[in-house]
């Protein structure tokens, strides 16, 4: 990992003028943009246009450097410096060239800031076009597209909102902020881990007081959210014809068996987060109706309320563990890829709706002593489906929420 200026990024200079997406001063903005309504803020069109670019742009984890060139340029456009992290390729596309993540500022590159601002740039498969419904626009116009809510959104209002913090308020030091926008948050958050790694041995050193993390929240300010697992169980099994079910040892009926009674079992609750969930996220086995089965398998999750950041994950894999066990001592095996505890953000903040969320986000990727905000436009519940979407009032009420929390966070 190390970190080079963007002017000599190679990939930069491939992108064909064709693919550029023009900087918005010099863009036209969209149709539907150009009529003034009464409840527009001053910055309605620049949302519209870099959330159009941006969601226009496809990103599917892995595949970022497109979005991470335009964003680039749009960064250096509005007047930061930029330079981008090299990211290796992910395991499961090793062919794929190096992404990179955007860290951007204003003046001299300072050792200590204030307020680290971060989102992540890729989203999950499929892409989705962008698409505005139509008519005059307004606070409820319906913006749809693959990442308008998780996360372009957010990596939007969050831009918009730093310039017109900068340019409508004096009192705020410009070089007290700095971006940064990362790669593979939806799939293993090797892009905000690669950040974190690089901090230990940045020149000249970087650290933050507050980080504000964006995601879909609702336009709330979440208090924290819930810790995740990710497994693998095995059941071995002896096969038999199915007649004579008594000769073999049918390793689907213990995996539905174990799964029935961990489904049943208390995972642990806490009051802020609530209850641990358990999903059977992909269940297979056998080989034929007529043979009892020797193998079956499942990939499992749970969303961890209970412990510790770093252990908590560890208590639900030891109950998960135990009734595989009780169900059968000799035929299960558990691998567990990943998992952390639930974490708790700072949600207490004036002015905010509070919320707690149950997905996973790249706040536990990011180490280090800092206070953590997570906060974002649109749901999580539209999120990752095919019906993804965000309205404009979402947006330019989180373009009006990240001033609010900068603010706080720089202490004014
Ligand atoms: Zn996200």
């Amino acid at each position: 990992m190390h970190w080079t200026s963007a002017i000599v990024f190679p990939a930069l200079l491939a992108l064909g003028a064709a693919q550029q997406q023009r900087p918005l001063s010099e863009a036209n903005h969209s149709g539907s943009s150009q009529h003034a309504s009464a409840d527009a803020p001053s910055y309605r069109g620049e949302v519209l246009q870099l959330l159009e670019s941006l969601v226009s742009i496809p990103s599917i984890s892995g595949e970022e450097n497109e979005v991470g060139s335009f964003l680039v340029d749009f960064l250096k456009h509005q007047g930061f410096k930029v330079d981008i992290q090299f990211v290796p390729p992910p395991n499961d596309k090793p062919d794929v060239p190096d992404r990179f993540n955007i860290l951007a500022w204003h003046g001299d590159r300072k050792s200590n800031y204030k307020t680290l601002v971060t989102s992540h740039i890729d989203t999950v498969p499929p892409h989705i076009p962008w698409e505005i419904e139509k008519g005059h626009v307004s606070k409820d116009t319906v913006i749809k597209g693959r990442g308008t809510t998780d996360a372009k959104g957010s990596v939007t209002a969050q831009l918009v909102a730093v310039n017109h913090l900068l340019s409508t308020n004096k009192h705020v030091n410009p070089e007290d902020i700095i971006l940064l926008f990362v790669v593979s948050e939806e799939t293993s958050g090797d892009g905000m881990r690669a950040f974190s790694d690089s901090l230990k041995h940045m020149n000249p050193p970087l650290s933050f007081d507050s980080a504000i993390f964006g995601e879909p929240t609702e336009n709330k300010l979440a208090c924290g959210h819930k810790g995740a697992l990710f497994c693998t169980a095995e059941a071995k099994g002896k096969d038999a014809h199915s007649g004579y079910p008594e000769l073999g040892k049918s390793a689907n009926e213990l995996m539905i068996r174990a799964m029935n009674k961990i489904l049943d079992a208390d995972l642990g609750y806490s009051p802020l987060f609530g209850k641990t969930t358990f999903n059977v996220g992909r269940f297979d086995g056998g080989v034929a109706s007529n043979v009892v089965p020797a193998k079956a398998w499942v990939d499992i999750s749970a969303r961890v309320a209970v412990g510790s950041e770093k252990e908590g994950q560890n208590d639900v894999r030891k109950k998960i563990y135990d009734i595989l066990q009780e169900t059968d001592p000799e035929a299960f095996t558990l691998n567990c890829s990943h998992g952390y505890g639930p974490y708790e953000s700072n949600c207490d903040v004036e002015g905010f709706e509070q919320i707690v969320v149950n997905y996973g986000t790249d706040i536990p990727n990011l180490e280090g002593d800092y206070v953590r905000y997570l906060y974002g436009p649109g749901s999580i519940l539209v999120a990752h489906g095919d019906h993804e979407y965000v309205t404009v009032g979402d947006l330019e009420k989180a373009v009006e929420d990240y001033q609010k929390l900068i603010l706080h966070t720089l202490g004014q």
